[in-house]
């Protein structure tokens, strides 16, 4: 069982898995204003082997064409974002990698948005990285890991 939380401690997650999952890093802009950081890392799972407990604040987030929701997990108490998941992925849960307890042994596996990285980072190159987004989602899933689903 892999687990993680909060930096507070009141909300807590669980996956079932026997390894760590993959990751990517996204160097969008929004990424970086979303995680007050130079980029987001999140990990890809099976919703149906993900649970989340606590006092779980949600907020809703509607694409620019109002065609998708991004549904955003957080702490209510510590407003740790914890956990997503989106109308338009069914089936998945994107967890924020910072939340892992074990985030220090997790590896990369991608980067995207990299055309609005931020300069000094220096990416390794044997990793895939894309200026923006991935340009066949199905390859990206089966890079980092990502359960298949239909559709
Ligand atoms: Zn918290
Ligand atoms: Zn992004």
């Amino acid at each position: 069982m892999i687990e993680g939380g909060c930096r507070c401690g009141a909300v807590r997650w669980r996956l079932d898995a026997d390894r760590l999952p993959l990751t990517y890093a996204c160097h969008c802009l929004d990424c970086q204003t979303w995680s007050g950081s130079a980029f987001s890392q999140q990990a890809i799972v099976a919703q149906d082997r993900f649970e989340g407990t606590g006092p779980v604040g949600q907020f809703d987030l509607p694409s620019a064409d109002g065609l998708r929701i991004s549904y955003q997990m957080a702490c209510p108490i510590c407003f740790t974002r914890v956990w997503n998941t989106n109308s338009s992925r069914p089936g998945r849960v994107v967890i924020r990698a910072g939340s892992f307890d074990n985030s220090h042994r997790l590896t990369l596996a991608a980067h995207m948005w990299t055309i609005r990285k931020q300069p000094w980072l220096k990416l390794e190159p044997a990793v895939p990285a894309w200026p923006e987004g991935p340009p066949r989602a199905d390859e990206f899933y089966r890079l980092i890991g990502a359960p298949v689903m239909g559709g």
